[in-house]
C-alpha cells in the first residue's frame, strides 16, 4: 500500500471527500461507486467494478435476475443446458415409444 500524504477530516455525518487528483488518477468519476474493504484497522476503497458471480471477470457483464454474469459464463450455461435438454428430450421420446408400442 502506498502513502498519499493526504489527510481528510470526516464531517459530522461521516462523509469524507476523495481528492479530485486521486479520483482522476484512479478513473473514478462523480456518481461512480466505490467498494469498501477492511483489513485490520485499515479501510480500503476501490472503484467498484461489477464482476461475474461465477468466474469473477469484469468484462462483458450482463445482469440476469439481479445477478451479474459475464457473456462467457452465459454461453457456457446455455450450451450445457441445451445439451441436457437435448438428452432429456431424446430419453423421453424413447420412453414414449416404448409405452405406446
Ligand atoms: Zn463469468
Amino acid at each position: 500500500m502506498k502513502a498519499t500524504g493526504i489527510v481528510r477530516q470526516i464531517d459530522e455525518v461521516g462523509r469524507i471527500v476523495l481528492p479530485v487528483e486521486l479520483r482522476s488518477t484512479l478513473g473514478i468519476d462523480k456518481k461512480d461507486s466505490v467498494e469498501i474493504f477492511t483489513e485490520g484497522d485499515t479501510i480500503v476503497l476501490r472503484k467498484y467494478q461489477p464482476t461475474c458471480v461465477f468466474c469473477g471477470k469484469t468484462e462483458n457483464i450482463k445482469e440476469f435476475k439481479k445477478k451479474l454474469l459475464c457473456v462467457d459464463c452465459i454461453r457456457e450455461l446455455t450450451e450445457q443446458f441445451n445439451t441436457e435438454n437435448a438428452e432429456a428430450d431424446s430419453s423421453f421420446a424413447a420412453e414414449g415409444t416404448g409405452n405406446n408400442g
